[in-house]
């Protein structure tokens, strides 16, 4: 993976020593020796990453950090602070301040490469996640409102009996208000209640790095797939933690444990994976809202064409005919006008719910316009479609609508039935005209009443047929 890093370090030798070591590793690399100069480098250069000294010239790292991660629009860059010499309160300090991660020199180069690998291969992510809620917004599809926040779940892969994994496990919650809970290493891949939010894979004292190989397959399983994934190393390890953030680990403690800056890490990635939730969220209830109808929760036109296009590919294959139910209220203009447009509604999401109630669950229902509904049946012969069809139409006259106001009406339904024959040359939307044809044959005879498609010429007087059926194509479009 290449990136573009810029190096902020007013002394030139280190800015050197990196550079050698990123460029050996194909990154592209800026520099620039103070604050002000890296972000105006920023600008003109928009880096993938940062790389800063903590001390500038004209400010701190953490000061520089800060900067850039409260500049809006565009994307957000992954900051990286690297610490003269190993101080915890330092380095926590860093962390707190809202670095991505902290190095301290001497840099482990392995270790390096393999955190700069994962901040880029987080940020592809958020950005490919963020680019399609910007799609989704554009759209104008709806957001998910702000839930309330449910505490996390945080599960710690280490084996129950050690007495370190009692202390990990008392010093984190001493620290999070997340749950915590313990689960041995045979039993990592096994699906539990609720996936966690965080996964903590520790390496216990004396292992020779058995934990690793269950990163990528807690990365693969369904329950951890979005799980972040944190892997504590031996401090001896640093071959193992370099390759643990390969393996799919998000995050990584290579130097021993130190629970205060475990526990700042730990929330950093609880907020990152709540974020990505939401986004694909987003995403997910978009695309619904994109193929549903809000009234009836059918449905709607956009997801039915090419869903009957589908069915009909699968009925020729199968040599199996099918069944296209084109059903309109009759006078539902009046409905409105009498009893208000609410009751309206009211009859619609009643027609709705007996149809879902009265057919097959392999059977398409959508609402096609205003009060119109298509049923898509797969394996439907003719005679198989008309009793079904009847049927639908002898509910709704029989069964009166209880409307808000607490009155109830009768309200008939039309139908025109048109059937794709295993072999026939009917389009699935030609068939679909042949449907409209045939419901408009139905409103013709009088209504609350079923007409097959292949009778439709003989009920139609020649004189009238051609100019109603091109009226009603017209309509169609
Ligand atoms: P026909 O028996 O010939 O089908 O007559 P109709 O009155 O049912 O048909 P028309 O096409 O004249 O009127 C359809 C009405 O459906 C007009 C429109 O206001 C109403 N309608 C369409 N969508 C909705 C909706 O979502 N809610 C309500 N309440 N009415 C709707
Ligand atoms: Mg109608
Ligand atoms: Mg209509």
């Amino acid at each position: 993976m290449t990136g573009r890093i810029l190096i902020v370090d007013s002394v030139p030798t280190n800015r050197i020593i990196l550079r050698v070591k990123l460029s050996a590793a194909y990154y592209e690399v800026v520099q620039a020796d103070s604050g002000q100069a890296a972000l105006s480098l920023l600008r003109r250069t928009a880096p993938d990453l940062v790389i800063t000294a903590t001390d500038l010239p004209d400010m701190t790292g953490r000061e520089l950090c800060a900067t850039i991660q409260d500049q809006k629009g565009g994307l957000r860059i992954p900051v990286v602070i690297l610490h003269r010499e190993d101080d915890p309160g330092e380095r926590l300090a860093s962390l707190a301040a809202g670095a991505d991660d902290v190095l301290t020199r001497p840099v482990n180069d392995l270790v390096m490469l393999a955190r700069l690998r994962s901040l880029l291969r987080a940020r592809d992510a958020e950005a490919e996640l963020q680019l399609r809620d910007d799609t989704r917004r554009a759209l104008g599809l709806a957001e998910q409102g702000a839930d309330f926040i449910a505490p996390g779940l945080v599960r710690l892969v280490s084996p129950p009996r050690l007495p370190e994994t009692r202390a990990l496990k008392d010093g984190l919650e001493a620290r999070i208000s997340d749950r915590v809970e313990v689960i041995d290493p045979e039993d990592a891949l096994r699906e539990l209640a609720r996936a966690p939010d965080v996964v903590i894979v520790v390496e216990p004292p004396g292992s020779t790095g058995e934990a690793l190989s269950l990163l990528p397959q807690l990365r693969a399983s369904r329950d951890t797939r979005h799980s972040a994934l944190i892997y504590i190393a031996q401090p001896h390890q640093q071959r193992e933690a370099a390759s643990a953030l390969d393996m799919g680990a998000n995050d990584l403690l290579s130097s021993g444990l130190d629970l205060d800056e475990l526990a700042i890490r730990l929330r950093k990635q609880i907020d990152r994976k709540r974020t990505n939730d939401r986004l694909r969220a987003n995403m997910r209830d978009g695309l619904r809202a994109a193929v549903c109808d809000p009234l009836t929760g059918l449905y709607n036109r956009r997801y039915a064409v090419p869903h009957v296009s589908r069915l009909a590919e699968r009925a020729a294959l199968q040599k199996r005919p099918y069944a296209l139910l084109l059903a309109d209220l009759d006078f539902f203009k009046q409905v409105n006008d009498d009893h208000g447009h609410a009751a309206g509604d009211a009859v619609l999401v009643t027609l709705a719910q007996r149809l879902k109630d009265n057919l097959r669950a392999a059977d398409l229902i959508s609402r096609w316009g205003g009060e119109e509904f298509l049923v898509a049946m797969p394996d439907a012969d003719r005679n198989a479609a008309k009793r079904t069809a009847e049927r639908l139409c002898r509910i709704m006259a029989r069964q009166p609508v209880s409307l808000p106001n607490g009155k109830r009406i009768t309200v008939t339904l039309s139908i025109g039935v048109a059937i794709g024959r295993a072999g026939g040359d009917t389009g699935p939307l030609d068939l679909v005209a042949r449907a409209d044809e045939a419901l408009y044959a139905a409103k013709h005879k009088g209504r609350n009443t079923v007409v097959m498609a292949d009778t439709v010429r003989l009920l139609t007087a020649p004189k009238s047929a051609v100019s109603d059926t091109s009226a009603r194509r017209a309509r169609l479009t």
